[in-house]
């Protein structure tokens, strides 16, 4: 068989299935859409035609995504999830090489590595924090720098000063907001001064769809042009594109989750102090070694590696699921396992 060796080196991306009672490993909303919600999606689809492709761009989407966020149309890109969108904006930009910031996100690695580009590491402080400074100092040669905000697994967001030394450099940031509704801050107002910034969204998260698959980018408009020259055309399907439409006009509903998920965020942070790391996402890394002692409960987390092996990051549940989690942590604890 003719594999290239670079796609022999690759293992699948795998995540646990089985018949687990709580499911905490991969930040997902803990609650699905209202019934009434699912009923207004459902009337929408029936008037959809299954037979026609989707808009070539999903125009309807852009422009929705648009007018909640101020914003043109020809600002906005759309695909089917927040990995898509990554695999074409590691395509995109001229440069050496790619900068991350780790811990951080391990998807930039797996595009950078697929597309044969190099990464350049600038790693965040002992408090997760980045250098601007120092990633400035690779920029020049950089196709893009990936900033996540709230960083993922760590949890916490990244100082606007040391996002703006970035930016002056004229380098392409794509600024990872996939968490920024947990922390009510984001860098959507820089976009009429930086043309090069890129900022990432999904609606996997504070907006209930990962089972749909839908993230944006807000760019400038030349950059919003290029994606599209190399983008899949129908990526983002139809049936996708009309949830999203409708979950954008019930923003009230996810903000409601999305301060439930804060509260039992801080509720858990609270019982953990010493092991937990102050978190603006949806959920919390931790200093405990405890992925198969809660897996034996029942209880699926995800399981880190490399500088933050023997950490976990769990997601935030629902309070009865929370609960399981802390009694769970308690007992672990007391056992010194
Ligand atoms: N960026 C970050 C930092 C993430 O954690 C995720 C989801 N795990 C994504 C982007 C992409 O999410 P999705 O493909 O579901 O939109």
């Amino acid at each position: 068989m003719k594999i290239r060796g670079l796609v022999k080196s690759f293992e699948p991306y795998r995540v646990l299935e089985g018949n687990y009672k709580i499911w905490l490993d991969k930040n997902e909303n803990p609650f699905d859409l209202p019934p009434e919600i699912k009923e207004e999606i459902f009337e929408e689809l029936r008037k959809t035609p299954f037979n026609r492709y989707p808009h070539i761009t999903a125009m309807p989407l852009r422009e929705a995504i648009a007018e909640f966020y101020g914003l043109n149309p020809e600002n906005v890109a759309v695909g089917n999830g927040g990995d898509e969108l990554l695999s074409y904006l590691t395509r995109l930009f001229k440069g050496d090489y790619i900068v991350t910031t780790p811990p951080t996100f391990g998807m930039y690695y797996f595009y950078a590595k697929l597309n044969e580009i190099p990464v350049v590491e600038v790693p965040l402080d002992e408090s997760f924090t980045i250098n601007g400074d120092m990633i400035a100092e690779k920029a020049k040669k950089a196709s893009i720098v990936f900033i996540t905000s709230p960083n993922n697994p760590t949890g916490n967001t990244q100082p606007r000063e040391e996002i703006l030394k970035v930016l002056d450099t004229g380098v392409t940031v794509v600024l990872d907001e996939a968490y920024a509704e947990f922390s009510g801050k984001s860098c959507i107002d820089l976009l009429d001064k930086y043309e090069n910034l890129i900022i990432l969204r999904t609606f996997s998260k504070a907006f209930s769809l990962a089972g749909a698959r839908a993230g944006y980018l807000l760019a400038d408009e030349e950059i919003i042009n290029a994606f599209y020259r190399i983008k899949s055309p129908f990526s983002l399907n139809s049936l996708t594109m009309i949830t999203a439409k409708v979950m954008l006009n019930h923003y009230d509903v996810v903000m409601e989750r999305v301060n439930y998920i804060i509260k039992e965020r801080e509720r858990i942070y609270k019982k953990f102090k010493d092991y937990a790391y102050p978190s603006e996402a949806n959920f919390l890394l931790m200093r405990l070694d405890a992925y198969e002692f809660l897996l034996e409960k029942g209880i699926v987390v995800r399981k880190l590696g490399g500088q933050l092996k023997e950490h976990i990051r769990v997601t935030i549940g629902k309070r009865e699921e929370n609960d399981e989690l802390i009694n769970a942590l308690k007992e672990f604890l007391e056992g010194d396992y």
